[in-house]
């Protein structure tokens, strides 16, 4: 599984992402399909297929605080930014390696769809 993922690929090194952040848990690079002006996504080193699989509280947190590392690092900090974790079919999560969508630069609509 992690073989193939193509985000632990991209954490390997194997395929090219823009990478925004890194620590020692975790890299941040710009989502190939951006869907608002400033669009990172935080995955974790580790594969874990899904926030389901995330049992560790701390991971979780260091995650998000990257999120919010990468909104000051990006300028969006100010105007606000909306942290995402799609998980599973309902979610809309379409690659399965957990990931925290960071997207800013423009109003957000809510409810999401
Ligand atoms: P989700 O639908 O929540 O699973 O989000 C997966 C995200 O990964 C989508 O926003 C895609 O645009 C993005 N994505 C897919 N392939 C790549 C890639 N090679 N590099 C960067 N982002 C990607
Ligand atoms: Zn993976």
């Amino acid at each position: 599984m992690a073989e193939t993922c193509l985000f632990c690929r991209i954490v390997r090194g194997e395929i090219p992402a823009t990478v925004v952040a890194s620590t020692d848990d975790a890299i941040a690079f710009r989502d190939i399909d951006p869907k608002a002006p400033v669009h990172v996504l935080v995955v974790p080193r580790q594969h874990l297929s899904s926030l389901n699989e995330a049992t560790d509280p701390s991971l979780v947190g260091r995650l998000m605080a990257l999120g919010a590392e990468v909104a000051r690092k990006e300028g969006i900090a100010d105007t606000g930014y909306r942290l995402v974790i799609n998980t599973n079919e309902h979610g809309g999560q379409t690659v399965n390696h957990l990931h925290i969508h960071v997207l800013g630069g423009r109003a957000m609509r809510w409810p999401p769809g």
